[in-house]
Protein backbone atom coordinates (compact mmCIF):
# COMPACT_ATOMS: atom_id res chain seq x y z
CA UNK A 1 0.00 0.00 0.00
CA UNK A 2 1.85 2.99 -0.83
CA UNK A 3 -1.32 6.07 -0.03
CA UNK A 4 -0.28 8.11 3.88
CA UNK A 5 -2.53 7.12 7.05
CA UNK A 6 -4.17 9.92 8.06
CA UNK A 7 -5.39 8.92 11.53
CA UNK A 8 -7.99 10.89 12.99
CA UNK A 9 -8.46 11.07 17.21
CA UNK A 10 -12.07 11.43 17.73
CA UNK A 11 -11.28 10.96 21.92
CA UNK A 12 -9.24 14.23 21.45
CA UNK A 13 -12.11 15.84 19.17
CA UNK A 14 -14.55 15.50 22.16
CA UNK A 15 -11.81 16.20 24.91
CA UNK A 16 -10.90 19.39 23.05
CA UNK A 17 -14.99 20.23 23.18
CA UNK A 18 -15.40 19.24 26.64
CA UNK A 19 -12.54 21.85 27.71
CA UNK A 20 -13.93 24.57 25.94
CA UNK A 21 -17.49 23.78 27.11
CA UNK A 22 -15.89 24.13 30.36
CA UNK A 23 -14.80 27.83 30.12
CA UNK A 24 -18.47 28.70 29.66
CA UNK A 25 -21.62 28.91 31.51
CA UNK A 26 -23.77 28.89 27.84
CA UNK A 27 -24.40 26.14 25.59
CA UNK A 28 -20.99 25.21 23.34
CA UNK A 29 -22.24 24.26 20.00
CA UNK A 30 -19.32 22.81 17.24
CA UNK A 31 -19.15 24.29 13.55
CA UNK A 32 -18.36 21.32 11.65
CA UNK A 33 -18.36 22.78 7.97
CA UNK A 34 -16.23 21.87 4.89
CA UNK A 35 -16.88 18.07 6.45
CA UNK A 36 -15.55 19.19 9.70
CA UNK A 37 -12.32 21.29 8.36
CA UNK A 38 -11.51 18.58 6.60
CA UNK A 39 -11.51 15.43 9.12
CA UNK A 40 -14.59 13.79 8.18
CA UNK A 41 -18.29 15.89 9.63
CA UNK A 42 -20.15 12.48 9.90
CA UNK A 43 -17.69 10.80 12.23
CA UNK A 44 -16.58 14.04 14.30
CA UNK A 45 -20.35 15.55 14.20
CA UNK A 46 -21.64 11.42 16.22
CA UNK A 47 -18.86 11.36 18.25
CA UNK A 48 -19.19 15.20 19.25
CA UNK A 49 -23.40 14.31 19.66
CA UNK A 50 -22.76 11.66 22.08
CA UNK A 51 -20.69 13.44 24.52
CA UNK A 52 -23.70 16.03 24.69
CA UNK A 53 -23.05 18.71 21.41
CA UNK A 54 -26.95 19.43 20.68
CA UNK A 55 -26.00 22.82 17.87
CA UNK A 56 -23.93 22.01 15.13
CA UNK A 57 -23.07 24.82 12.12
CA UNK A 58 -22.25 24.21 8.31
CA UNK A 59 -21.40 26.82 5.49
CA UNK A 60 -24.14 25.49 2.83
CA UNK A 61 -27.72 23.20 3.01
CA UNK A 62 -25.96 20.55 1.41
CA UNK A 63 -23.65 20.18 4.00
CA UNK A 64 -26.85 20.27 6.50
CA UNK A 65 -28.38 17.67 4.55
CA UNK A 66 -25.18 14.96 4.79
CA UNK A 67 -24.75 16.34 8.31
CA UNK A 68 -29.05 15.26 8.76
CA UNK A 69 -28.43 11.95 7.65
CA UNK A 70 -25.32 11.24 9.92
CA UNK A 71 -26.76 12.50 13.22
CA UNK A 72 -30.71 11.82 12.59
CA UNK A 73 -33.83 14.08 13.55
CA UNK A 74 -32.63 15.68 17.19
CA UNK A 75 -29.46 17.98 16.76
CA UNK A 76 -29.88 21.57 15.55
CA UNK A 77 -28.22 22.22 12.43
CA UNK A 78 -27.56 25.71 11.25
CA UNK A 79 -26.82 26.56 7.76
CA UNK A 80 -24.23 29.89 7.92
CA UNK A 81 -24.96 31.15 4.18
CA UNK A 82 -28.76 31.22 4.80
CA UNK A 83 -31.56 30.83 2.62
CA UNK A 84 -30.20 30.39 -1.10
CA UNK A 85 -32.27 30.34 -4.49
CA UNK A 86 -33.42 26.49 -4.58
CA UNK A 87 -32.56 25.37 -1.01
CA UNK A 88 -36.16 25.93 0.59
CA UNK A 89 -36.88 22.10 0.45
CA UNK A 90 -33.90 20.90 1.81
CA UNK A 91 -34.26 23.44 4.71
CA UNK A 92 -37.73 22.44 5.25
CA UNK A 93 -37.85 18.74 4.52
CA UNK A 94 -34.64 17.99 6.65
CA UNK A 95 -35.35 20.76 9.61
CA UNK A 96 -31.90 22.93 8.85
CA UNK A 97 -32.03 26.31 10.16
CA UNK A 98 -30.78 29.17 8.23
CA UNK A 99 -29.11 31.83 9.55
CA UNK A 100 -30.95 34.96 7.58
CA UNK A 101 -27.66 37.59 6.42
CA UNK A 102 -29.97 40.29 5.00
CA UNK A 103 -33.46 41.50 3.44
CA UNK A 104 -32.96 39.51 0.49
CA UNK A 105 -32.96 36.28 2.19
CA UNK A 106 -35.41 37.33 4.61
CA UNK A 107 -38.23 37.29 1.83
CA UNK A 108 -37.37 34.01 0.65
CA UNK A 109 -37.89 32.57 4.28
CA UNK A 110 -41.08 34.05 5.12
CA UNK A 111 -42.30 33.31 1.52
CA UNK A 112 -41.52 30.00 0.87
CA UNK A 113 -40.68 28.75 4.58
CA UNK A 114 -43.27 30.50 6.27
CA UNK A 115 -43.48 29.82 10.45
CA UNK A 116 -40.21 27.47 10.14
CA UNK A 117 -37.18 28.30 12.41
CA UNK A 118 -34.86 30.54 11.29
CA UNK A 119 -31.79 32.35 12.81
CA UNK A 120 -29.80 36.16 11.92
CA UNK A 121 -26.95 37.18 11.03
CA UNK A 122 -25.46 40.35 12.05
CA UNK A 123 -22.70 42.36 10.41
CA UNK A 124 -20.60 44.15 13.15
CA UNK A 125 -17.40 45.45 11.31
CA UNK A 126 -16.33 42.21 9.49
CA UNK A 127 -17.80 43.08 6.29
CA UNK A 128 -18.43 39.13 5.17
CA UNK A 129 -22.07 38.06 6.28
CA UNK A 130 -24.95 39.66 8.52
CA UNK A 131 -27.39 42.55 8.22
CA UNK A 132 -25.67 45.95 8.70
CA UNK A 133 -26.72 48.27 11.24
CA UNK A 134 -29.08 49.95 8.61
CA UNK A 135 -30.69 46.80 6.97
CA UNK A 136 -31.19 45.92 10.01
CA UNK A 137 -32.93 49.10 11.51
CA UNK A 138 -35.14 48.13 9.06
CA UNK A 139 -36.29 44.99 9.50
CA UNK A 140 -35.42 44.48 13.17
CA UNK A 141 -39.13 44.22 14.34
CA UNK A 142 -40.33 42.41 11.81
CA UNK A 143 -37.73 39.84 12.17
CA UNK A 144 -38.06 40.19 15.81
CA UNK A 145 -41.64 39.38 15.69
CA UNK A 146 -40.98 36.03 13.96
CA UNK A 147 -38.87 34.64 16.77
CA UNK A 148 -35.65 33.98 15.26
CA UNK A 149 -33.83 31.12 17.26
CA UNK A 150 -31.02 32.59 17.44
CA UNK A 151 -28.84 35.72 16.16
CA UNK A 152 -25.08 35.17 15.48
CA UNK A 153 -22.38 37.83 14.25
CA UNK A 154 -18.43 36.83 13.85
CA UNK A 155 -15.36 37.92 14.99
CA UNK A 156 -12.90 39.18 12.54
CA UNK A 157 -10.21 39.22 15.03
CA UNK A 158 -10.68 37.27 17.78
CA UNK A 159 -7.52 35.16 17.71
CA UNK A 160 -5.52 38.89 18.38
CA UNK A 161 -6.95 38.98 22.11
CA UNK A 162 -5.24 43.02 22.19
CA UNK A 163 -7.03 44.07 18.66
CA UNK A 164 -9.09 46.79 19.65
CA UNK A 165 -12.00 45.34 17.05
CA UNK A 166 -13.03 42.54 19.51
CA UNK A 167 -14.21 45.05 21.67
CA UNK A 168 -15.85 47.30 18.60
CA UNK A 169 -17.39 44.46 17.30
CA UNK A 170 -18.56 43.33 21.09
CA UNK A 171 -20.05 46.96 21.51
CA UNK A 172 -21.92 46.86 18.90
CA UNK A 173 -23.32 43.28 18.62
CA UNK A 174 -24.68 44.01 22.23
CA UNK A 175 -26.38 47.42 20.54
CA UNK A 176 -27.66 45.79 17.87
CA UNK A 177 -29.62 42.65 20.17
CA UNK A 178 -30.36 45.00 22.81
CA UNK A 179 -33.85 44.27 23.89
CA UNK A 180 -33.84 41.40 21.73
CA UNK A 181 -34.73 38.11 23.92
CA UNK A 182 -33.92 35.06 21.54
CA UNK A 183 -30.27 33.55 22.46
CA UNK A 184 -27.45 35.21 21.08
CA UNK A 185 -24.06 34.24 19.92
CA UNK A 186 -20.68 35.86 19.12
CA UNK A 187 -17.93 33.62 19.65
CA UNK A 188 -15.56 31.14 17.45
CA UNK A 189 -12.64 29.32 19.36
CA UNK A 190 -10.71 33.01 19.64
CA UNK A 191 -13.98 34.25 21.30
CA UNK A 192 -14.35 31.84 23.78
CA UNK A 193 -10.76 32.17 24.59
CA UNK A 194 -11.04 36.15 24.91
CA UNK A 195 -13.10 36.49 27.89
CA UNK A 196 -16.37 35.31 29.06
CA UNK A 197 -18.28 38.51 28.00
CA UNK A 198 -17.88 37.70 24.05
CA UNK A 199 -19.29 33.75 25.33
CA UNK A 200 -23.03 34.84 25.34
CA UNK A 201 -25.72 32.03 25.25
CA UNK A 202 -24.03 29.80 22.50
CA UNK A 203 -20.42 29.60 21.64
CA UNK A 204 -19.41 28.18 17.94
CA UNK A 205 -16.10 26.83 18.39
CA UNK A 206 -14.21 24.93 15.05
CA UNK A 207 -10.61 24.75 14.90
CA UNK A 208 -10.27 24.36 18.47
CA UNK A 209 -12.20 21.43 18.21
CA UNK A 210 -9.52 20.06 15.87
CA UNK A 211 -6.66 20.85 17.91
CA UNK A 212 -5.35 24.34 15.93
CA UNK A 213 -4.95 27.42 17.16
CA UNK A 214 -5.22 29.99 19.06
CA UNK A 215 -6.42 26.45 21.29
CA UNK A 216 -3.34 26.71 23.41
CA UNK A 217 -4.26 23.67 25.15
CA UNK A 218 -5.86 21.42 22.65
CA UNK A 219 -5.06 17.92 22.20
CA UNK A 220 -3.58 17.13 18.81
CA UNK A 221 -6.01 15.73 16.74
CA UNK A 222 -4.64 14.33 13.10
CA UNK A 223 -1.44 12.38 12.70
CA UNK A 224 0.07 11.29 8.92
CA UNK A 225 2.23 8.67 8.17
CA UNK A 226 3.56 9.03 4.68
CA UNK A 227 5.22 5.28 3.04
CA UNK A 228 8.69 5.85 1.96
CA UNK A 229 8.55 4.28 -1.69
CA UNK A 230 12.16 4.12 -2.43
CA UNK A 231 15.77 5.51 -0.98
CA UNK A 232 18.95 6.17 -3.17
CA UNK A 233 22.16 7.71 -3.05
CA UNK A 234 23.44 10.81 -4.03
CA UNK A 235 26.92 12.47 -4.72
CA UNK A 236 27.70 15.46 -4.30
CA UNK A 237 26.67 17.82 -6.78
CA UNK A 238 23.95 16.24 -7.54
CA UNK A 239 20.29 17.23 -7.99
CA UNK A 240 16.89 16.62 -6.37
CA UNK A 241 13.69 17.24 -7.74
CA UNK A 242 12.09 20.01 -10.22
CA UNK A 243 13.92 22.61 -11.25
CA UNK A 244 17.01 21.07 -9.35
CA UNK A 245 16.89 23.19 -6.31
CA UNK A 246 18.06 20.99 -4.41
CA UNK A 247 22.07 20.08 -4.30
CA UNK A 248 23.80 17.06 -2.27
CA UNK A 249 27.09 18.88 -0.66
CA UNK A 250 27.88 15.71 0.82
CA UNK A 251 27.34 11.79 -0.09
CA UNK A 252 23.56 12.18 1.05
CA UNK A 253 20.95 9.19 1.29
CA UNK A 254 17.37 10.54 -0.02
CA UNK A 255 14.24 8.86 0.95
CA UNK A 256 11.49 9.57 -1.79
CA UNK A 257 7.98 9.77 0.03
CA UNK A 258 4.60 8.91 -1.39
CA UNK A 259 2.70 11.85 -0.57
CA UNK A 260 2.96 15.73 -2.59
CA UNK A 261 1.00 18.24 -3.35
CA UNK A 262 -2.03 16.53 -4.32
CA UNK A 263 -2.33 15.07 -0.87
CA UNK A 264 -2.42 19.53 0.59
CA UNK A 265 0.90 19.29 1.51
CA UNK A 266 1.59 22.44 -0.29
CA UNK A 267 4.41 23.08 -2.65
CA UNK A 268 5.08 26.49 -0.83
CA UNK A 269 6.36 23.95 2.14
CA UNK A 270 9.29 23.83 0.25
CA UNK A 271 12.60 22.67 2.06
CA UNK A 272 11.16 25.12 5.38
CA UNK A 273 9.24 21.80 6.30
CA UNK A 274 10.53 18.93 8.16
CA UNK A 275 9.09 14.90 8.56
CA UNK A 276 9.99 12.52 11.49
CA UNK A 277 11.32 9.04 11.25
CA UNK A 278 11.11 7.94 15.07
CA UNK A 279 12.24 10.93 16.91
CA UNK A 280 14.79 12.15 13.83
CA UNK A 281 13.99 15.32 12.26
CA UNK A 282 14.44 15.20 8.75
CA UNK A 283 14.49 18.18 6.16
CA UNK A 284 12.40 18.19 2.65
CA UNK A 285 14.96 18.36 0.04
CA UNK A 286 13.73 20.09 -3.31
CA UNK A 287 10.58 21.43 -4.90
CA UNK A 288 7.30 18.97 -3.03
CA UNK A 289 6.07 17.25 -6.27
CA UNK A 290 2.07 16.32 -7.09
CA UNK A 291 2.59 12.80 -5.61
CA UNK A 292 5.68 12.54 -4.08
CA UNK A 293 8.43 14.41 -1.64
CA UNK A 294 12.11 13.95 -0.96
CA UNK A 295 13.71 13.92 2.25
CA UNK A 296 17.56 13.46 3.33
CA UNK A 297 17.76 10.65 5.61
CA UNK A 298 22.01 10.32 5.29
CA UNK A 299 22.15 11.49 9.17
CA UNK A 300 19.55 8.99 10.12
CA UNK A 301 21.58 6.05 9.27
CA UNK A 302 18.60 3.43 8.24
CA UNK A 303 15.82 3.30 5.53
CA UNK A 304 12.56 4.40 7.00
CA UNK A 305 9.68 2.08 5.82
CA UNK A 306 7.08 5.39 6.73
CA UNK A 307 7.90 8.87 7.72
CA UNK A 308 5.35 11.22 9.90
CA UNK A 309 4.94 14.66 8.93
CA UNK A 310 1.75 15.51 11.02
CA UNK A 311 1.40 14.71 14.64
CA UNK A 312 3.88 14.02 17.90
CA UNK A 313 6.54 15.94 16.46
CA UNK A 314 4.90 18.54 14.24
CA UNK A 315 1.49 20.10 14.65
CA UNK A 316 -1.02 21.55 11.90
CA UNK A 317 0.42 24.65 12.17
CA UNK A 318 4.07 24.10 12.28
CA UNK A 319 3.15 23.03 9.09
CA UNK A 320 1.12 25.21 8.19
CA UNK A 321 3.45 27.95 9.12
CA UNK A 322 6.77 26.60 6.99
CA UNK A 323 3.96 26.81 4.02
CA UNK A 324 3.17 30.51 4.63
CA UNK A 325 -0.60 29.64 5.50
CA UNK A 326 -2.55 28.30 8.86
CA UNK A 327 -3.99 25.70 10.28
CA UNK A 328 -7.01 25.90 8.91
CA UNK A 329 -6.00 25.59 5.66
CA UNK A 330 -3.70 22.66 6.12
CA UNK A 331 -6.46 20.54 7.77
CA UNK A 332 -9.42 21.43 5.28
CA UNK A 333 -6.65 20.77 2.54
CA UNK A 334 -6.12 17.30 3.55
CA UNK A 335 -6.23 15.10 0.76
CA UNK A 336 -8.63 12.64 -0.73
CA UNK A 337 -6.45 10.51 -1.50
CA UNK A 338 -5.57 8.89 2.50
CA UNK A 339 -6.09 6.01 4.40
CA UNK A 340 -8.27 7.63 6.97
CA UNK A 341 -8.54 5.69 10.56
CA UNK A 342 -10.21 6.84 13.12
CA UNK A 343 -10.04 5.89 17.08
CA UNK A 344 -12.04 7.01 20.33
CA UNK A 345 -15.23 8.74 19.91
C1 LIG B 1 -16.00 28.91 10.87
C2 LIG B 1 -16.87 29.67 11.78
C3 LIG B 1 -16.80 29.45 13.16
C4 LIG B 1 -15.73 28.62 13.81
O1 LIG B 1 -14.52 29.38 13.83
P1 LIG B 1 -13.16 28.86 14.46
O2 LIG B 1 -12.24 30.01 14.34
O3 LIG B 1 -12.74 27.70 13.62
O4 LIG B 1 -13.43 28.46 15.86
C5 LIG B 1 -17.73 30.09 13.95
N1 LIG B 1 -18.66 30.93 13.41
C6 LIG B 1 -18.73 31.18 12.08
C7 LIG B 1 -19.76 32.11 11.57
C8 LIG B 1 -17.83 30.57 11.23
O5 LIG B 1 -17.88 30.84 9.92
Amino acid sequence: MSTATLTVDLGAIVANWRALDALSEGETAAAVKADAYGLGADRVARALARAGARTFFVAVAEEGAALRDALGPGPAIYVLSGHMPGDADMLGDLGLVPVINSLDQMVRQVESLPGRPFALQLDTGMNRLGMEPSEWGAVRDIALAQDPQLIISHLACADMPDHAMNAQQLRRFMEMTEGADCPLSLANTGGILLDPAYHFDLTRPGIGLYGGLPHVDARPVVSLEIPVIQCRDVKPGETVGYANTWTAKRPSRIATLAAGYADGLFRALGSRAQVHAEDHALPVVGRVSMDLIGVDVTDLGFDPKTVEILGRHQSVDSLANAAGTIGYEVLTSLGARYTRRYLGG
